[in-house]
């Protein structure tokens, strides 16, 4: 298991913090985002701390996230009902942890808006 000292998500990982558990297995784990903005606003993480999806995350592993996405979706009650996946990446793209991780966002119908903030 790769940790990265001082990284919230790794602490997280490692039980080191709370979080409220979704789902978890050898390799990743979802809990509830903190600040949700929207009432269905859990996170899917690797265990391993990778900065990004930009930073060499083997493909196996992107796998293992990707796959439970509609999992989780479903723990949470949105699978039917559809929800949204995200993930910001890097300074322009608004990530400001710096674990990877995966968005579900639902329990309510969501703008369209993929452009510049404003
Ligand atoms: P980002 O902007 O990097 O894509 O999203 C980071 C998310 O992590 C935010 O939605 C924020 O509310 C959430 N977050 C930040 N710190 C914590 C924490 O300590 N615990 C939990 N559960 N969520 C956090
Ligand atoms: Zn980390």
């Amino acid at each position: 298991m790769s940790n990265k000292p001082d990284c919230i998500f790794c602490k997280i990982a490692a039980k080191e913090i709370p979080a409220e558990i979704v789902y978890e297995d050898d390799s990743i784990i979802a809990f509830e985002d903190a600040n949700p903005q929207v009432p269905v606003h859990t996170l899917i993480i690797p265990k391993d701390h990778y900065d990004s999806i930009a930073d060499n995350v083997p493909s196996e592993l992107l796998a293992k996230i990707f796959s439970n996405v509609a999992n989780v979706a479903k723990i949470k009650g949105v699978r039917e009902s559809g929800f949204r996946t995200v993930v910001n990446t890097g300074d322009e793209g608004g990530q400001t942890v710096h674990h990877l991780h995966v968005h579900i966002l639902g329990g309510a119908a969501l703008p369209i808006h993929m452009g510049p903030a404003d």
